[in-house]
């Protein structure tokens, strides 16, 4: 039998997002799952908080004003988005843009790992603090953004951690995938804070230096 694509593979994935009813009540009141887009062969993944508005409607992640901006940051480190994958958590669009409850963030989390071991990237660049907690849940963004770090990750493990309500500790895994994870402030958060937009500029710059890095490691 031949081998699946890995856009096949994440097809099915998809799939059964929609055949499990996870997050029931997201789903009713967005518009469609927003699963992913790009190019699920990259060695970057980007994996933000939850869609907007925007990415509600055209069923696309990062369309928006922050879509855009994260699109003029890979420009500058020669980057198109037909290069990386980007994704986010939770997938379905959280009411007037709220932020994503502990519970809907830990439905969501074994997909994520499927994706993850779909596309087997060498670094994973998470957008925002939602995004970084769900793999370094003791860190602080302020603290850590700009800086990799190299875990193995078993979000299946993870999201039994968040449903119990349990925190701390890193979710070392068994049978995980060993990744880079680059934590970044969220494009939206820094789009009209100068300071924070120059710092996320700088810390985006760093992405082809660690990848490189991991790449001749
Ligand atoms: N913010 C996110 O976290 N994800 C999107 O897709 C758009 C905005």
């Amino acid at each position: 039998m031949a081998t699946k694509t890995k856009q096949q593979q994440l097809d099915e994935i998809r799939e059964k997002i929609l055949r499990d009813k996870v997050t029931p009540e997201l789903k009713q009141t967005a518009t469609q799952l927003v699963f992913g887009d790009g190019n699920p062969d990259s060695d970057i993944l980007f994996i933000g908080e939850a869609p907007g508005k925007n990415e509600d409607q055209q069923g696309i992640p990062f369309v928006g004003a922050a879509g855009k901006f994260l699109n003029e940051m890979l420009g500058m480190v020669d980057l198109q988005r037909k290069d990386v994958y980007i994704t986010n958590i939770v997938k379905y669009r959280p009411p007037e843009n709220r932020d994503p409850s502990p519970d809907e963030k830990a439905q969501f989390l074994p997909y994520l790992q499927a994706q993850l071991e779909v596309i087997q990237p060498k670094i994973v660049v998470t957008l925002g603090r939602h995004s970084m907690n769900c793999f370094l849940p003791d860190l602080q963004i302020s603290k850590i953004h700009g800086q990799p770090k190299r875990i193995r990750i078993n979000m299946r493990r993870q999201a039994e951690r968040m449903s119990k309500g349990e925190t701390g500790a890193s979710p070392e895994a068994s049978n995980g995938i060993t990744v880079v994870i680059l934590p970044l402030f969220h494009p939206a958060a820094a789009l009209y804070n100068g300071g924070m937009r120059q710092t996320l500029i700088d810390d985006f710059a760093k992405l082809p230096i660690v990848l490189e890095q991991i790449q001749t490691a």
